[in-house]
């Protein structure tokens, strides 16, 4: 399968692993980039000397392209991608905050640059900041979330209309089926988050994998759009949080209920009472925890079959 993306970043099929916080360490991201994918390590809840020692480790571990995301809210973002360049990254997806930030260094340094976005509006931004593809991400997602709410069935064509760069749908796509979807629907490539958490690789507790492949369809919903919209399983924290919205809390009360560290509570140390479990809408179609091989390689023979059954 050859297009615009798998030649941007030099990889075999158009599947890329959305690089979550406390999941996409680098077994997550060597395992997909030694499958023909772009595998990603997730900075966002990495310590600068955990992201180096993932970098080094990933590169051990293959020979092919993989990136990191990193999103810019991130307390030490300078010291991130002063690593990111030292270490000789060639893939950066940036996520949550302004693309012109940092676009400009990480380009002048030779790195492939890609946004995330949830709208329209700031996939036009990403291209004028000069990045070289855009993921455009639908509501269906887990964990933080676009405000406007726009699903991926209408964000995906509305942002081709307007962009020249190429476009990767999110949100919402686990399958061959929801791949070809994303494809006819103009995306040049899809980047799955919820799939690879279901998997051997992912660097998340073995709890939350087997609640994701547990949760089906109304298991998951966004909440705290006070503070940033955030998609999550309906758990004990998220009935804690409904009732506190029961008494019009200020946004002081909403942070204090959140606290510290509740999303490596739940997915890292896998308390599913307690924690925040950030997975999209699709879990409800992930129905085991399987070796990132197996995954892509059924993702791509349910894509073949599909798309020879319409020609
Ligand atoms: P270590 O990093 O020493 O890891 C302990 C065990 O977990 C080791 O057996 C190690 O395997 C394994 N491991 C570490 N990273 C990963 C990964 N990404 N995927 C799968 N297995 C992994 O100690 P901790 O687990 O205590 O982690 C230390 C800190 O590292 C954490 O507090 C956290 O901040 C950070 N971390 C972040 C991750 C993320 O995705 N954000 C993932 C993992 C760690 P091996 O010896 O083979 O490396
Ligand atoms: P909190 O403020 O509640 O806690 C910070 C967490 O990040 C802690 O678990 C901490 O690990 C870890 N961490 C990693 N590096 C640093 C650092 N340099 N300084 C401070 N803490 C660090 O944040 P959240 O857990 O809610 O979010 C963490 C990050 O993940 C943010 O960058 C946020 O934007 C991003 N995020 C992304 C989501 C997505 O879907 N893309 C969803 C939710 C958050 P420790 O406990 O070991 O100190």
């Amino acid at each position: 399968m050859t297009n615009h993306i798998t030649e941007l970043f030099n990889i075999k099929f158009p599947i890329i692993q959305g690089g979550m916080i406390w999941n996409s360490g680098w077994k997550l991201a060597s395992a997909v980039s030694n499958a023909g994918g772009l595998g990603l390590i997730g900075a966002g809840s990495m310590y600068p000397n955990v992201l180096k020692e993932h970098i080094q480790k990933c590169k051990n571990a293959t020979n092919k392209p993989f990136g990191v995301n990193i999103p810019m809210l991130y307390p030490n973002v300078k010291e991130i991608m002063q690593i990111i360049v030292d270490e000789g990254v060639k893939i950066v997806f940036t996520s949550a905050g302004n693309p012109k930030t940092w676009t400009p260094f990480l380009k002048k340094n030779g790195i492939i640059v890609v946004h995330v976005v949830s709208s329209v509006k700031f996939a036009i931004k990403s291209e004028l900041a000069g990045v070289d593809a855009v993921v455009a991400e639908g509501f269906e997602a887990g964990g933080h979330n676009g405000r406007e709410e726009t699903t991926t069935f209408t964000l995906i064509p509305m942002v081709k209309e307007k962009l020249q760069i190429p476009l990767i749908a999110a949100g919402g796509i686990a399958t061959g089926r929801g791949m070809l979807a994303a494809i006819i629907l103009g995306a040049d490539a899809v980047q799955m988050g919820s799939r690879f958490v279901a998997s051997n690789e992912a660097s998340s507790h073995i709890n939350f994998k087997k609640k994701v492949v547990e949760t089906q369809d109304g298991d998951t919903h966004v909440t705290l759009k006070e503070l940033a919209p955030v998609r999550l399983i309906k758990n004990k924290f998220y009935t804690e949080l409904q009732d506190l919205y029961q008494q019009n809390p200020t946004i002081e009360e909403l942070k204090e209920k959140l606290g510290r560290a509740r999303a490596k509570k739940g997915m890292f140390e896998g308390d599913l009472e307690n924690g925040e479990l950030e997975i999209g809408q699709v879990a409800g179609l992930i129905y085991e925890i399987k070796p990132v091989s197996e995954i892509i390689k059924e993702i791509i023979t349910e894509f073949k079959e599909i798309k020879a059954s319409f020609c």
